[in-house]
């Protein structure tokens, strides 16, 4: 019956008793949207802007920066298409935005922090963002990675309505969650990134295998600030949703909307399971879950409480 309901996916995303929870897809390109588009993602969540140009020495201009992205928005007309702005540094280095030589990259400057040296960077591709709208008819959402303050989230959202987009900020830092109230003053919508906030909550490299029970997407200490988050996006009615790992894992997938995010955006090959395991569960089962799985001291066992809340594998 599993595997029947994987088959049959089609979108949209809600829990059996019917919550919406939108299923987006995380891209880099306009061929990896069409190809999310073609597996049932009700949009994007997740744009990726800075893996086109790892490999590029120079900025690359407007006019390309725009055409790549109309390329994504054409795949999903009328639907959300959330473009997150360059997260260069740290693990994806792109040579014309990146400090050489950081001591900590990961610590260092990098997503928006790069604007403090070089804001003409973000200017032109806001221009880009823009440009792509006007020519598609779309209205993109746009996000910062890497946001730690207020001030900033206030700067960011400033320079996005400005050009008549939708602002929102990523919420990869502790900070972040804590101030998740705030934040949603200056800008539309935060966008989960768990992949850096649980490299950031538990001080462990993302990269590091030695190090990956730590950043396991499981730990309770992540579950907290995801949920501080989503109860922020609560009080204020205004979308919080994942684009980490995290959500590309049916069973943690229910347990974030549990913790009451409103979408989820995870790479296109996991749409289908994320779509067909909320289709068989319970908004309240994965309250329990979300509940069941906080209350756990470690990852294993918040694992094991959401799996018997949920009566699932
Ligand atoms: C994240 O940090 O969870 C995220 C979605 O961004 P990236 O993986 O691109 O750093
Ligand atoms: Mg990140």
């Amino acid at each position: 019956a599993a595997a029947a309901a994987l088959a049959g996916y089609r979108g949209p995303g809600r829990t059996r008793d019917g919550l919406e929870v939108k299923v987006l897809a995380n891209v880099q390109d306009g061929a990896g949207a069409r190809a999310a588009a073609a597996r049932h993602a009700e949009g994007v969540g997740l744009l990726r802007t800075e893996l086109a140009f790892l490999s590029r020495a120079e900025e690359p201009s407007v006019e390309e920066q725009a055409a790549g992205y109309a390329a994504v928005l054409e795949a999903f007309p009328g639907q959300r298409v959330v473009v997150r702005t360059l997260d260069a540094g740290s693990d994806k280095p792109l040579a014309f935005a990146t400090m050489p030589d950081e001591e900590n990259p990961a610590l260092g400057v990098r997503g928006l922090r790069v604007a403090r040296r070089d804001p003409g960077l973000l200017e032109r591709q806001l221009d880009a963002v823009a440009e792509a709208a006007r020519r598609t008819g779309a209205e993109p959402w746009v996000m910062a990675p890497m946001v730690a303050t207020v001030a900033e989230a206030r700067d960011f959202g400033q320079r996005v309505r400005a050009r008549g987009l939708t602002p929102g900020v990523m919420v990869e830092i502790p900070s972040a969650a804590l101030m998740a109230d705030r934040l949603l003053r200056e800008v539309d919508f935060l966008s989960i990134g768990t992949n850096d906030l649980s490299q950031y909550t538990l001080a462990a490299d993302r990269l590091s295998a030695d190090l990956a029970d730590l950043t396991d997407p499981w730990q309770p200490a992540l579950l907290a600030l995801v949920q501080a988050t989503a109860e922020a996006g609560r009080r204020t009615g205004k979308p919080v949703g994942v684009c980490g790992e995290a959500a590309a894992d049916p069973l943690l997938a229910c347990v974030l909307v549990g913790l009451g995010v409103t979408s989820l955006s995870c790479a296109a090959s996991s749409i289908a399971g994320v779509g067909a395991r909320l289709a068989v569960v319970d908004t309240e089962a994965c309250r329990r879950a979300a509940q069941a799985a906080l209350a756990t001291d470690d990852p294993h066992d918040a694992r094991a409480a959401a799996r018997r809340e949920l009566g699932v594998e």
